[in-house]
């Protein structure tokens, strides 16, 4: 019987055509620049969609009231922000639905819908329908299809979100005229999901945007100022979101660094490799092969493309290749280590120390043993061979104190400034004192 009313509780209500005609579906936030983009496609095609961006304490604690405290933290914020929604008043809640996004891969993150469908059921809100967001066809609703052409637009979100992403990064800790930065950011990404409708998905458009996009953010007055550059890495959620991170980027910039974070092309391509890998190394699925590998190279391409243009602007560092990631992590781990974000994790370590980003935040949520693995657990043999790297985990969980993570945080700066200075006296270079401005850019 236990097992009956469990599998009831597991039932999914499909999201209908009917549905999508008047139904709001709430979108948790984890990347703010990128989800507004991917919003706007899905706004064009006659979806009403809408990205979450509460945030506070009652988030976790609407978590916790449903969800084991065992559970990856990552789940419990996202739960417990749908749940804190459906209960602020603000939505008709028989007219709203949620997203979730699965991967599809071994990790737990494919069984959340699962938990957040009993989450919902505790809440006295079974009948909300759950959507799955997945390209590995995990379940169907009817009203709520990833077309060919919608996923065409969500890639070339990517590639927009990573740029305005990683521009950001660059500017903002620089800028004259504090908020200019961001004031862009948000123009843009209102202006480029405009242009994806109106322009349909073509590359060369695509390209032609990315030098509009460089052209506009190099006007942005910069002084120019030696900063210590900390990369951010880990666990997907809690790497990107400002809910998951307690702010983390805002923190660095508030704290004098320069912030760098490995875009998510990035991860879209590590789950490709994923699937290539379970047929290299189990035979599985051989039919999917040619298709896998013809998106791998397309998507490859396309992402020297981008670096290429990047180069040939010169105003921004661009991003490092995949094919070279892929290269930096193989004397470490072999790319069969898949579960979360397995050897990407690492790798990316790798890619920031070489990219001279030598300082390093790994966020780490509770109960994620895969990450415990290739990040915390892979520190040592890194920096073992790479003596320059300044790595700190830095644990995110519900009970986790957010001034015991900034203190390690701080603690990392302070040894990322006094290895700087060391190597400006190396250099002969006299180090200069932090926010000084000397000179203007742009
Ligand atoms: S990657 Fe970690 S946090 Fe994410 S689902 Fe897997 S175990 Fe949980």
């Amino acid at each position: 019987m236990k097992g009956v009313k469990l599998l009831e509780e597991r039932k999914y209500i499909p999201f209908t055509e009917e549905m999508r005609k008047d139904y709001t579906i709430l979108v948790p936030n984890m990347l703010p620049r990128h989800f507004k983009l991917f919003l706007q496609v899905f706004k064009n095609y006659g979806y009403k969609l809408e990205l979450l961006e509460t945030s506070g304490h009652r988030i976790i604690e609407s978590g916790l009231k449903y969800v084991h405290n065992d559970t990856c933290y990552p789940a419990i914020l996202v739960i417990g922000q749908f749940i804190d929604a459906l209960n602020s008043g603000k939505y008709d809640v028989h007219k709203t639905a949620l997203i979730l996004f699965q991967t599809g891969g071994g990790c737990r993150a494919s069984n959340y819908i699962f938990l957040l469908r009993k989450a919902l059921e505790k809440a006295g809100y079974g009948f909300v329908p759950v959507i799955s967001f997945n390209l590995g066809g995990l379940e169907n609703h009817p009203g709520f299809r990833l077309t060919v052409p919608i996923l065409h637009r969500l890639f070339y979100a990517i590639i927009y979100g990573d740029m305005l992403l990683s521009l950001v990064n660059q500017c903002k800790p620089y800028e004259v005229n504090k908020g200019e930065t961001e004031r862009l950011a948000d123009e843009l990404t209102v202006e480029l999901a405009d242009k994806m409708q109106k322009e349909g998905v073509s590359f060369k458009k695509v390209k032609e945007n990315c030098k509009m996009i460089l052209s506009r953010f190099a006007e942005i007055e910069r002084v120019k100022e030696k900063k210590v550059k900390v990369g951010v890495v880990g666990e997907i959620y809690v790497k990107y979101s400002p809910l998951g991170n307690n702010n983390l980027e805002q923190f660095l910039i508030d704290e004098g660094a320069e912030v760098v974070v490995p875009g998510l092309l990035d991860f879209f391509m590590y789950c490709i490799v994923s699937n290539l890998t379970d047929i290299w190394l189990y035979g599985l699925n051989k039919l999917r092969y040619p298709v896998l590998k013809f998106v791998f190279n397309y998507l490859v391409k396309q992402q020297k493309e981008i670096i290429a243009l990047m180069k040939e602007d010169g105003n921004f560092a661009p991003p490092t290749p995949i094919e070279h990631t892929m290269e930096l992590i193989k004397d470490f781990m072999g790319l069969g280590t898949k579960m979360g974000e397995g050897w990407l994790l690492p790798a990316e370590m790798l890619e920031l120390n070489d990219e001279g980003v030598h300082n390093i935040v790994c966020t780490q949520p509770f109960g994620c043993l895969p990450n415990h693995i290739c990040g915390k657990g892979m520190m040592k043999p890194l920096k073992e061979k790479n003596p320059d790297m300044n790595i700190v985990a830095i644990d995110y969980d519900s009970g986790a104190s957010k001034v015991n993570q900034e203190n390690r945080i701080k603690l990392m700066l302070a040894n990322a400034r006094a290895n700087m200075a060391e190597k400006e006296r190396e250099n002969g270079i006299k180090a200069e004192p932090e926010n000084e401005k000397t000179e203007i850019l742009a």
